[in-house]
C-alpha cells in the first residue's frame, strides 16, 4: 500500500500484471476501513493480500465508496460483500439498481468486451439491496473517521459521483478526472454509452469549486496542482471530441473511423510517453471504444 496521508493510502491492483492501471484508495481508522472503487473481481486477490500485508482484514472493511459502476471500478463489490455482509456500499441512485441486478450492466459490457469479459474482469456478483446506500450528490458521509462530501459528476458515466475528504482536501474523482499515469500524459476515457462532453465540463467545474489540494484518479493515483490537471483534461477532451466529430463528416464505415482514431491516438501516445509505459495504457484503454462513445454522443446531440 502506498501512503497518501495518515490513515489514507492506495493499492496498485496490478491489473493483468501491469502497474499503474487501476488504483483503489484505502481510508483506514480504528473505527473501520473504507475502499474507494475496489476494482474488478479479477484483482480482488491482489487487493485482499495487500490489505492483509497492511494488517487490514475483510472484517475491518465497513464501507465501499463507488465513483461509478463500470466493471474496472465496481466489479468486485458483490464478491467482497459476500465475504463481509456488514459492508455498506455507497453508489449513485442511477447506478444502484444495476449493482442489485447487474444483468443489463453485464449485457452492455459484453457488447463492448465480448469473449474477453472473464479474462479482464472476472465474476460480478450482485449486491443485496440492504447493503446499498443510495447517493444523489450533496451528501456528507462519515466514514473511516473522516467527513467526506459527495458531488454528482457525470460526463464519463451518467451515475458518476466524486468524494472530497474534508481534512486533507483530497478529491477522489474516479474517471471524471481522466486517465493520467505517472508519466503525466492525460487521456479522457470515453467508452459508450453515457459520454456527454457538456455535462463532463460542468462536472469539472463542480470539482474545481471544491478547491481540492490534490485529485486522485482511478487510472492512476494522486495528482497535485488540480488546476493544471483539469486544464490539461479539458484540452484533451476537446481534442478527442473534435477528432471524432470530424471523422463523422468523412466517408467510411464506423469500423474504419474507429480504426483510424485508434491509430491516431496510438501515434500521439508514442510521441508522448516512454515505450515502457505504453502497455499500461493499452491494457485498459481501448481507443476504438473511445471513438464509439464519442460518436454516440455527437449523433445524439440535437
Ligand atoms: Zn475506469
Amino acid at each position: 500500500m502506498k501512503p497518501l496521508a495518515p490513515g489514507l493510502g492506495y493499492v496498485d491492483l496490478q491489473f493483468l500484471g501491469f502497474p499503474h492501471v487501476i488504483a483503489t484508495a484505502v481510508l483506514s481508522h480504528a473505527g473501520g476501513v473504507a475502499l474507494v472503487d475496489p476494482g474488478p473481481s479479477s484483482t480482488w486477490p491482489t487487493l485482499k493480500k495487500t490489505l492483509a500485508d497492511a494488517g487490514l482484514g475483510i472484517g475491518d472493511v465497513r464501507t465501499i465508496l463507488l465513483t461509478h459502476i463500470h466493471l474496472d471500478h465496481a466489479g468486485a463489490t458483490g464478491t467482497i460483500v459476500g465475504e463481509n455482509p456488514a459492508i455498506e456500499v455507497c453508489v449513485h441512485e442511477r447506478g444502484a439498481p444495476h449493482m442489485i441486478a447487474p444483468e443489463k450492466l453485464l449485457a452492455s459490457a459484453t457488447r463492448l468486451y465480448g469473449a474477453d469479459m472473464d479474462r479482464l474482469w472476472g465474476r460480478f456478483d450482485p449486491v443485496p439491496s440492504r447493503n446499498i446506500r443510495v447517493l444523489s450528490g450533496g451528501e456528507q458521509l462519515d466514514v473511516a473517521g473522516r467527513r467526506l462530501e459527495v458531488a454528482y459528476t457525470p460526463g464519463h458515466a451518467s451515475h458518476h459521483v466524486s468524494y472530497l475528504d474534508r481534512d486533507t482536501r483530497l478529491a477522489f474523482v474516479g474517471d471524471t478526472g481522466g486517465i493520467r499515469r505517472p508519466d503525466g500524459y492525460i487521456i479522457p476515457p470515453t467508452p459508450p454509452p453515457d459520454i456527454d462532453l457538456e455535462v463532463w465540463r460542468d462536472s469539472i467545474a463542480r470539482l474545481r469549486a471544491w478547491k481540492p489540494a490534490d485529485v486522485f484518479v482511478t487510472h492512476f493515483g494522486p495528482w497535485r496542482e488540480p488546476d493544471a490537471h483539469f486544464d490539461a483534461l479539458l484540452t484533451a477532451l476537446a481534442h478527442v471530441g473534435d477528432v471524432v466529430r470530424a471523422s463523422l463528416e468523412e466517408p467510411g464505415s464506423d469500423e474504419a473511423h474507429a480504426r483510424a482514431f485508434q491509430e491516431q491516438m496510438e501515434r500521439e501516445l508514442v510521441r508522448a510517453v516512454p515505450d515502457a509505459n505504453r502497455p499500461s495504457y493499452e491494457a485498459a484503454g481501448r481507443f476504438d471504444l473511445s471513438w464509439a462513445g464519442l460518436a454516440r454522443y455527437w449523433r445524439k446531440k440535437p
